[in-house]
């Protein structure tokens, strides 16, 4: 992304909508993308990975991680707490890289304040019935939770007219086509050129 400034890209939309899926063929597909690793006291399922999934810690630590003000945004999702490290995005812009925020629609307004130039993107599913059926299909939460998180999708879904863009996850092939196309165009805009600008004319802007 030589001469080029950092963007952020902020990914939210119901739990089960896909995110996850849509964000790892997105990378696949789309050179020069970080993804931030978010913290949380949610204990790790099977498959997840410290580091890689996300930073896993006790209530505790998070507790304390918020008194130093060490989070560009966290809050309590599913009945647990997760955030964004404020280092993480620091390092990303320092080095003008593009990165991925896969947070919900709280952590979302947070960021947004904090950082006006990102780039909001809401994923919703094809029905509701669809993403109740795709939860249910991905047998990582008991009834009880599961249930939650359909509550949680119709308060969240109301927050998507404060996005940027709207994708309908509906064929996997044809979302991760319009999250590249939002990306591609995001990373042509003149203002994230201005290096590029600089170094072609030799001016400052
Ligand atoms: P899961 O528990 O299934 O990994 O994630 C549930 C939800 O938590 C996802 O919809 C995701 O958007 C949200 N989430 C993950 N990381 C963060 C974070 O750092 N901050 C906030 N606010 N939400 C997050």
């Amino acid at each position: 992304m030589e001469g080029k400034r950092g963007n952020l890209f902020i990914f939210s939309g119901p739990s089960g909508v896909g995110k996850g899926t849509l964000r790892k063929k997105l990378f696949e597909l789309v050179p020069d993308l970080c993804y931030s690793v978010s913290v949380t006291t949610r204990k790790p399922r099977k498959e997840e990975l410290e580091g890689h999934d996300y930073f896993f810690i006790d209530e505790e630590t998070f507790r304390d991680y918020i008194k130093a003000n060490k989070f560009a945004e966290w809050a309590k999702v599913h009945g647990d707490y997760k955030g964004t490290l404020v280092s993480t995005i620091d390092k990303a812009l320092a080095e003008d890289h593009d990165m991925v925020l896969e947070i919900d629609v709280q952590g979302a307004m947070q960021i947004r304040e904090r950082y006006p130039e990102g780039i909001f993107i809401f994923i919703v599913p094809p029905s509701w019935d669809e993403l109740e059926n795709r939860l249910r299909g991905r047998k990582t939460e008991k009834e009880d939770d599961l249930k939650k998180r359909l509550e949680d999708a119709r308060t969240e879904m109301e927050q998507a007219k404060y996005y940027d863009y709207m994708v309908v996850n509906n064929q996997l092939e044809k979302a991760v086509e319009e999250l590249k196309a939002i990306i591609v165009s995001e990373r042509c805009r003149i203002k994230k050129q201005d290096k590029t600008i600089m170094r072609l004319f030799n001016c400052s802007n």
